[in-house]
C-alpha cells in the first residue's frame, strides 16, 4: 500500500486489502462497504465481457455530490452566511448520460444543477435538468440557436442563466429576448487578473480566452439597464482554471470576484449569484502539494475559503451575501471510474540471447565485449565499463553496415552488451554514488509491460499534457513486486505509453510490478479517470470506446456488489462506420473473393464459409485484443 501510495491518492475510496487485492469503499458515509476489485474482475470474466473495461462506481459519484454540497451547507451555517449554495455540474467533464443522470439524481435534495458549454451540451441539459429550482448555467461561445434554446428553457420555467463571454453575445440575446418577449437571466463572466497556478493557468489573466474586461462588464450592465433589462442581470461569473494547485489562487479570485460583485451591487445591479467556476483540484499524485498533479488544500478548505472570503468582503462593503455557485466537475467525477486492463506481454531489450562461445577468427569487437561481460562482476571501474560497452556496440553496428561484422557476430555483441549491463546494474545496487549516465540503466533494463488498451482512448491527458494518473496492480499486492516496468499500449505509436508513475516517494519513470506467471492473468487499474479521460479519448488506430461495467454495492451486505449494467464498447463496425466505411460492403467484397476461390477450386466450400463467418465476426467484435498473453 505504501509503495503505490494508494491511501494518499485514494481519498478514502481505495485501499489494499489484507488479501493483497485492491478494495473499494464507494460510499464515504458507509465505511463498512468494501468491494474486492479482483472479485469484480472475476464476475466480469464469468459474464464473458472482454477487457479492457471501464469500471464505474455510481456510489462514488453520489458520495462526491453529497460531500461537496454538505461541505457548503455546514460551512454556510457555521459562517452564518445569508445566501445558499447552488452548485452546478459542468457536463463537459464527463457527458456520459448515466453519469449526468446519477449526478442529477444525487443532487436533487440540494437543487444541484448542470452547466453546459456548447449547443449539444445545452440540448442535453435541457432534457436532463428538469428541476425548476436548480440552476442551468450556460457558458462558452453562443450563436442564435443557442440563445433561442436558452429562451425556450425560460419559457419552460427553468432557472437558466446565459453567461455572456463576449459583448456581442449580449446584443444577440437582448434582440432575441425582445423579439420573443421572454425575459432572460443573464450572467457576465469576468476576465480575472488572478491567475490560477498549474496546467490550466491560461484561464485567467489579460490573455484569457473567455470573459469581459472590467470596462466591458460596466458597459454590458449599463446596456442591459438602458434596454430596461437591468433586473435580468443575475450572476457574476469567473473561472481561473481547472485543477487549481494552490489555495492562494482561490482566495485571491474570491476576493477579486467579491469586490466586483459588491461594486456592481452598489451601482444598482442586485445580483443574486456569484459563480466561482471550477478549479477544485484532485490529488492525483497523493503529495498534497502544489505539484501540477496535486493540490495543497482539501475540499472543506476550498469551501471555507469561498464562503468566508465572500462573507468578509460583503460585510465590509455592506452588501447582501449572494447565493454561491461553483462548477466543480473534476472533483465530482475523477474518482468514480477506472480502467482495468490486462498485461498481454512484455518487451525487453535483452529478452533473447544467442550462443556467445568464442570461435576461431571472430571479430575483435566480439572478443572485447565478451571480456567485459566476463569481468564486470570483479572490476570497479563502472563508468569505464559502461563507456567501452556503449562505444563497442556502436562501432559494431558501423562495422556491420560496412560488411566487416556478420549478422551472427552482431547478435553475439548485442547479447554480451546486455549481459554486461545487467552485471553493472547488479554491482551498482550496492553503491552509494551512481554516476549520472549509469542512473539510466534501471530504466533501460526495465521491462515494458504491454497493456491491452490505448492511451489515446483511455488516458488522453497522460499523453497530451503529461497528466499523472495512478496505476496499480489489482491483486498480488501482498507479494513483493520485483519487476521495474514501464507500460506501453497496443497502438502502433511510440507515444502510446505511460512512463510517469505515482509512487509513495514521488513520481518515478518505472513502476514495480510482479513477474508474470504463465497461465495467470495480471490486471492493472488506471485510476482517477472519471474526469475528462472518460470522454476525451480519440480513436487512434481505430481503438474505440471501452466496454463499461457499472458496479453497485448491496445495501444489505456491505461486502457484496452487483453489476447493474454492462454498456457495450465500440465494435469494429462502429469505428469503421464513423470513418465512413461501409462494413456490409466490406463483408460482401471479402465474401465475393472467397466465393471466387471456391469456384476456382482452390478453397473448399466448407472452409470458405468458415473464413466468411470469421471475417464477419471480427467486424462485429471488440476493437481490442482478445485475451492472448503469451509469456
Ligand atoms: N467551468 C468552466 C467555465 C470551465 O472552463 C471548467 C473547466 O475548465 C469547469 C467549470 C470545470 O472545472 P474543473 O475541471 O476544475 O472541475
Amino acid at each position: 500500500e505504501k509503495l503505490y501510495g494508494v491511501k494518499r491518492w485514494g481519498a478514502g475510496y481505495f485501499e489494499i486489502g489484507p488479501n493483497g487485492n485492491l478494495h473499494i469503499t464507494p460510499d464515504q458515509a458507509n465505511p463498512d462497504m468494501r468491494i474486492d476489485m479482483r472479485a469484480v474482475i472475476e464476475e466480469i470474466k464469468e459474464e464473458g465481457i472482454q477487457f479492457p473495461v471501464v469500471l464505474r462506481f455510481h456510489d462514488i459519484l453520489r458520495s462526491q455530490v453529497a460531500a461537496l454540497n454538505e461541505a457548503f451547507i455546514s460551512t454556510i451555517e457555521e459562517a452564518e452566511y445569508q445566501g445558499r449554495y447552488q452548485g452546478v455540474y459542468p457536463v463537459k467533464v464527463n457527458q456520459m448520460r448515466e453519469v449526468v443522470e446519477e449526478i442529477v439524481d444525487a443532487g436533487a435534495p440540494y437543487d444541484y444543477g448542470l452547466e453546459a458549454g456548447s449547443k449539444a451540451e445545452l440540448l442535453s441539459v435541457l432534457a436532463y435538468n428538469t428541476n425548476p429550482e436548480s440552476l442551468t448555467i450556460l457558458n462558452g461561445y453562443k450563436d442564435e440557436e443557442f440563445m433561442r434554446l436558452a429562451l425556450l428553457a425560460r419559457k419552460l420555467g427553468r432557472r437558466i442563466i446565459v453567461v455572456i463571454e463576449k459583448f456581442s453575445e449580449l446584443l444577440l440575446l437582448v434582440r432575441l429576448a425582445k423579439q420573443l418577449d421572454i425575459k432572460p437571466l443573464v450572467g457576465l463572466r469576468s476576465k480575472m487578473t488572478v491567475k490560477g497556478r498549474g496546467k490550466w493557468e491560461g484561464s485567467g489573466g489579460d490573455r484569457a480566452k473567455f470573459g469581459l474586461t472590467i470596462s466591458e462588464i460596466i458597459k454590458a450592465a449599463r446596456y442591459l439597464e438602458s434596454e430596461g433589462m437591468g433586473d435580468c442581470f443575475k450572476l457574476l461569473h469567473f473561472h481561473i482554471g481547472s485543477q487549481l494547485t494552490d489555495i492562494r489562487a482561490v482566495k485571491e479570485a474570491i476576493n477579486e470576484g467579491a469586490r466586483i460583485y459588491a461594486e456592481l451591487y452598489r451601482m444598482g445591479f442586485e445580483l443574486e449569484y456569484v459563480d466561482a467556476g471550477g478549479g477544485l483540484g484532485i490529488d492525483y499524485d497523493g503529495s498534497q502539494s502544489t505539484s501540477d498533479s496535486s493540490r495543497n488544500y482539501s475540499m472543506s478548505e476550498y469551501v471555507a475559503d469561498i464562503v468566508f472570503g465572500m462573507k468578509e468582503v460583503c460585510d465590509l462593503e455592506g452588501v447582501p451575501h449572494p447565493n454561491l455557485v461553483t462548477e466543480s466537475g473534476r472533483a465530482i467525477t475523477a474518482h468514480h471510474s477506472c480502467v482495468i486492463t490486462e498485461i498481454v506481454g512484455e518487451i525487453r531489450a535483452n529478452s533473447a540471447e544467442v550462443d556467445t562461445v568464442a570461435v576461431e577468427g571472430e571479430h575483435y569487437l566480439v572478443k572485447n565485449m565478451r571480456e567485459l561481460a566476463e569481468t564486470v562482476m570483479s572490476q570497479n571501474n563502472f563508468q569505464e565499463i559502461f563507456n567501452d560497452a556503449s562505444q563497442w556496440k556502436e562501432q559494431a553496428m558501423d562495422a556491420f553496415k560496412l560488411r566487416v561484422v556478420s549478422l551472427e557476430e552482431l547478435g553475439k555483441i548485442e547479447t554480451l552488451y546486455w549481459r554486461t549491463m545487467v552485471g553493472l546494474q547488479k554491482r551498482l545496487k550496492a553503491e552509494e554514488f551512481v554516476p549520472e549516465e549509469l542512473q539510466e540503466l534501471d530504466y533501460n533494463l526495465s521491462a515494458q509491460y504491454l497493456c491491452n488498451f490505448s492511451v489515446f482512448q483511455s488516458a488522453a491527458d497522460t499523453w497530451a499534457i503529461e497528466q499523472v494518473l495512478p496505476v496499480v496492480p489489482v491483486s498480488r499486492m501482498n507479494e513483493e513486486p520485483t519487476e521495474n516496468c514501464s507500460l506501453v499500449d497496443i497502438t502502433c505509436d511510440s507515444d502510446g505509453k505511460i512512463d510517469q508513475f505515482v509512487m509513495s516517494g514521488g513520481i518515478t519513470d518505472v513502476i514495480p510490478m510482479h513477474t508474470l506467471k504463465p497461465g495467470e492473468d495480471y490486471y492493472l487499474g488506471l485510476f482517477l479517470t472519471g474526469a475528462y479521460q472518460d470522454v476525451m479519448g480519440d480513436m487512434h488506430n481505430l481503438f474505440g470506446r471501452l466496454n463499461e461495467v457499472h458496479v453497485f454495492s448491496h445495501d444489505d451486505d456491505p461486502q457484496d456488489f452487483y453489476i447493474e449494467e454492462f454498456v457495450k464498447g465500440s465494435s469494429v463496425e462502429d469505428v469503421l462506420s464513423i470513418m465512413q466505411y461501409n462494413p456490409q460492403f466490406m463483408a460482401q467484397t471479402v465474401k465475393r473473393e472467397i466465393d471466387r476461390k471456391i469456384s476456382e477450386g482452390t478453397m473448399q466450400p466448407r472452409e470458405g464459409v468458415k473464413w466468411t463467418d470469421f471475417y464477419e465476426d471480427c467486424l462485429s467484435g471488440y476493437t481490442y485484443l482478445k485475451r492472448a498473453r503469451q509469456v
